[in-house]
């Protein structure tokens, strides 16, 4: 039988089974916790951050990926997380074009983040891959999720066409070597364009009509060209 055990997340006791994240047992209770990263499909990684809270460690914990103790007290919404919550925000909106992430903009303003607060610093830049008649990158929009990656691998497709590439500031998403699209292990199910939660990853078909190419061009550009019958 499996074990469970209780806590405290915001003045309410909880009981869960063992192995249960603070972030799923939150949820089971009605508390909402923000997240950017996590897709409830697809394995946590603890990236973003956006999801921590104070567990009574020296440091705040991401929900997403802590598991429940017994007895632990959990604040969801102290000063310190909501200032955390608010500068990590301002910084990705500092770094990345977030224009086409809503949920993003949603929580910038739900936490009365200032996009503008370090205007000047680095962004992030990169050139826009138009290598495959499926879909673009625009890693300009990229804020290192990985759920494009986990996706690709083993939470569902088994292609493991994306991977890591670069140091520190300068890390995005990439295939081996660079190599274009169309020479990886890529089968163009689509599933990481599915998951993206910015618009980095656009269908191109997507991208063609927003850029006001009528509805028969981008059929034309796009579509399987069929061979000739010989007869
Ligand atoms: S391309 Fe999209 S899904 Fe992939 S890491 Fe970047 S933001 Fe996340």
């Amino acid at each position: 039988m499996s074990k469970t055990l209780t806590l405290t997340i915001d003045g309410q006791k909880i009981t869960v089974l063992e192995g249960t994240t603070i972030y799923e047992a939150a949820r089971q209770a009605g508390i909402d916790i923000p997240v950017i990263c996590y897709h409830p499909h697809l394995t946590a990684n603890g990236l973003c951050r956006v999801c921590s809270v104070d567990a009574g460690g020296r440091v705040q914990a991401a929900a997403c990926v802590t598991q429940c103790a017994e007895g632990m007290v959990v604040k969801t919404g102290t000063e310190k997380v909501v200032h955390g919550r608010r500068t990590l925000l301002e910084l990705l909106a500092a770094t990345v074009n977030l224009d086409e992430a809503p949920e993003i903009q949603a929580l910038i303003e739900e936490y009365g983040a200032d996009p503008a607060r370090f205007d000047g610093g680095a962004r992030r830049t990169a050139p826009v891959y138009d290598d495959n008649p499926f879909y673009l990158r625009d890693y300009n929009q990229c804020i290192n999720c990985w759920r494009c990656v986990q996706v690709c691998a083993e939470d569902a497709q088994y292609a493991f066409a994306l991977s890591f590439d670069g140091r520190g500031f300068h890390t995005q998403i990439g295939t081996f070597m660079g190599d274009g699209m169309t020479d990886t292990t890529c089968v163009f199910c689509g599933q990481c364009v599915g998951v993206c939660p910015t618009g980095a990853l656009k269908p191109k078909r997507q991208a063609m009509l927003e850029q006001g190419v009528s509805p028969d061009e981008v059929f034309q550009q796009t579509r399987r060209k069929r061979k000739k019958s010989k007869v």
